[in-house]
C-alpha cells in the first residue's frame, strides 16, 4: 500500500481548487477519491487562472519560447472562469508521472462518468490533464 493517503490529496487540492466554482471543486474531489481506488493518485496542479496568466500561455510556441499549450486566449479558457481544473498523476511514490498510459485513460473515464468534459477526447489539441 502506498504512503500517498487520500486526505492528503484532497488537501493538496484544496488550495489549488480556491477559486473554483463549487459544482467543480466537488467534481474534482469525487475524481480524486473514484481514482484512489484503482490505485491512480490525481494531484490537481491548477484550477482558477487570470486573463493575464492565460494570455501569457497562449503565447507560448506562438511569440515566445516553448510549445504551444492552449488554443485559448485570455478569456476564452473555462480556467478564466474557475470552471475547469488540471491534474498531474501521481506515481505511489508521490513523484508526478507525465507517461501517458491507460492510468490517464482510466482518470478520464472517471471523469466523464461523473460529469466533466475531459480534454484527452479533444482533437485538435490533446489535453490529458485537463477536464
Ligand atoms: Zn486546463
Amino acid at each position: 500500500m502506498s504512503d500517498l493517503s487520500l486526505d492528503k490529496l484532497l488537501k493538496k487540492a484544496e488550495h489549488k481548487l480556491h477559486d473554483v466554482h463549487e459544482v467543480v471543486r466537488e467534481k474534482a474531489y469525487e475524481l480524486i477519491q473514484q481514482a484512489y481506488k484503482e490505485s491512480i493518485f490525481v494531484m490537481v496542479t491548477e484550477g482558477f487562472r487570470s486573463i493575464e496568466h492565460q494570455h501569457k500561455l497562449y503565447s507560448q510556441g506562438r511569440t515566445t519560447p516553448g510549445s504551444i499549450v492552449t488554443n485559448a486566449k485570455g478569456g476564452y479558457s473555462y480556467h478564466n472562469y474557475g470552471l475547469s481544473f488540471d491534474i498531474a498523476l501521481l506515481d505511489k511514490n508521490g513523484e508526478v508521472d507525465w507517461t501517458i498510459n491507460r492510468r490517464w485513460t482510466k482518470a478520464g473515464e472517471i471523469g466523464k462518468r461523473i460529469g466533466l468534459e475531459w480534454g484527452g477526447d479533444w482533437t485538435s489539441l490533446k489535453d490529458y490533464p485537463h477536464f
